[in-house]
């Protein structure tokens, strides 16, 4: 006699570890992101270190249900909000274990990235639709991941307003927003309230009082615990949960890859966050109740608000904001749009002089300059308000008047769709002489990865240029 066929209905922790069985060993989507090497994302947060593991947090529960609402009342123990940062699609393996327990997460994601792929695949339109749709909050991470702390106030508020007005544009209501790397300041905070987020999250909770006191309340510095990493342990993740249970309080998990051996450090191993799911459901029933941070923080659904408009308005053929570095807006040595020497130091080698080509200024290089960095100027690496749109494939060709002691190379860099910028490619050297004259460079087909390119100048060795009236458009 034959043994009875299995069960029909798996259970629902062997189902979760068919899941993520399956999404390792099958040719699905998710398996290209298991194969991703490691992510260029994993850099800066490398970069800033365990305890500054990146953060993103954003709000915007579909329709938070009133019993998902902060009661304010004494049975609520603690609260427990998990949120997914960088947009990476391999946190929908952690999905159908959150649903399996009712619990709704805080994905922070880049409205730039969405439908995208680079070292990684990133969540399509269709997902982060179906994750509010489930009731899961979307909150932003700003256009293009950048050091917010590193950019101007424009683009501060390009990068914040515009990612949250692109998210509420696909309907998902962002509420709370999660600063790439944790990275804020003053500027940054007014930022993000001006931009209409009701709360932000940090990365880490070192220096902050933790877990946070309930209930809570909007607060643009919200700390996390430490970020989750493949060295986390099942066990330091309840030690957070038991810890704000017996302080009464609100504790914030980041977590970024959902995977096995994906190449990232940032990373929670599938069995690792069911096993810590599993053990957190049960502890509803004693006040540990699990919310997105929006909910946590019991914030409003507020309208959309652009930042400020591009630098220059309409352009017209020239693709170049401030080509001929006739505008200084900003602060003293520096020229719109133009990054002078090494990106963040003092651009002492560099100066405005009304020895121009055309115009009432060029800018000057005095040859003082001993390092490569210190010789050479780019179109500023951001959003959009100084770098160049380009599309895949177009050819565009760079002009430029210039004169000077050793021969010019041209450069450029693009920015790929998860808003990372590379060097692309450089031109050959041209001899300069005494007098202005034209240098032409015909850059290769923009590269299929491409969403923007920014142009530029260098001297290979030591000497002296004038740079005026750059013209970058499309090649004849
Ligand atoms: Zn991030």
């Amino acid at each position: 006699m034959r043994s009875s066929p299995a069960p029909a209905v798996l259970s629902f922790p062997l189902l979760l570890t068919l899941v993520a069985a399956c999404s390792v060993d099958a040719p699905t989507r998710l398996r290209q992101l298991l194969d991703g090497r490691p992510g260029a994302d994993d850099a800066p947060d490398a970069v800033v270190a365990r305890d500054h593991p990146d953060g993103d947090e954003s709000s915007s529960p579909a329709a938070p249900s009133s019993t998902d609402r902060p009661s304010g009342g004494a049975a609520e123990r603690a609260v427990v909000s998990l949120t997914f940062d960088d947009t990476f699609a391999d946190q929908l393996v952690a999905v159908p274990m959150l649903q399996a327990h009712g619990m709704r997460a805080t994905f922070y994601v880049n409205s730039t990235r969405i439908g995208r792929s680079a070292d990684y695949r990133y969540l399509t339109e269709g997902e982060v639709r179906e994750l509010h749709a489930m009731g899961h909050e979307i909150g932003g991470h700003t256009q293009h991941h950048v050091d917010l702390t590193a950019s101007d106030s424009d683009e501060q508020r390009r990068q914040i307003c515009d990612d949250r007005a692109a998210l509420a544009a696909l309907g998902l209501d962002p509420r709370t927003l999660a600063y790439p790397l944790g990275r804020r300041d003053p500027g940054v905070v007014a930022a993000a309230e001006e931009c209409g987020y009701a709360g932000a999250r940090i990365t880490n909770h070192v220096g902050a009082s933790y877990p946070i006191a309930l209930p809570a309340t909007p607060s643009f510095e919200i700390p996390a615990a430490p970020s989750v990493s493949t060295s986390t342990t099942l066990d330091d993740m309840k030690r957070e949960v038991t810890l704000a249970e017996r302080t009464g309080g609100w504790v914030v998990f980041v977590m970024h890859h959902v995977c096995v051996d994906c190449g990232s450090r940032s990373a929670v191993r599938p069995e690792v966050l069911q096993a810590f799911l599993a053990w957190l459901a049960p502890r509803k029933k004693d006040g540990t109740v699990v919310r997105t941070v929006a909910q946590a923080l019991g914030a409003e659904a507020r309208p959309p608000r652009r930042g400020p408009a591009l630098f220059g308005g309409t352009l017209g053929d020239n693709r170049l904001k401030n080509p001929s570095f006739e505008r200084a807006t900003r602060s003293p040595g520096t020229i719109d749009c133009w990054v002078l020497g090494t990106p963040g130091a003092s651009a002492k080698h560099f100066t405005r002089v009304a020895d121009a080509h055309d115009g009432a200024f060029a800018l000057h290089l005095d040859g003082v300059g001993r390092s490569t960095t210190d010789r050479r100027v780019n179109v500023t690496q951001d959003a959009g308000g100084c770098a160049v749109d380009a599309a895949p494939g177009e050819r565009l060709r760079l002009r430029a008047f210039a004169k000077g002691t050793t021969p010019m190379r041209f450069s450029a860099y693009v920015r790929d769709g998860a808003g990372f910028w590379r060097s692309w490619t450089s031109s050959p050297s041209t001899a300069l002489g005494p007098e202005y004259a034209e240098v032409s460079w015909t850059l290769p087909a923009v590269p299929d990865d491409a969403t923007a390119i920014a142009v530029g100048a260098n001297l290979p060795s030591e000497g002296e240029l004038t740079l005026d009236d750059l013209d970058l458009r499309t090649a004849p």
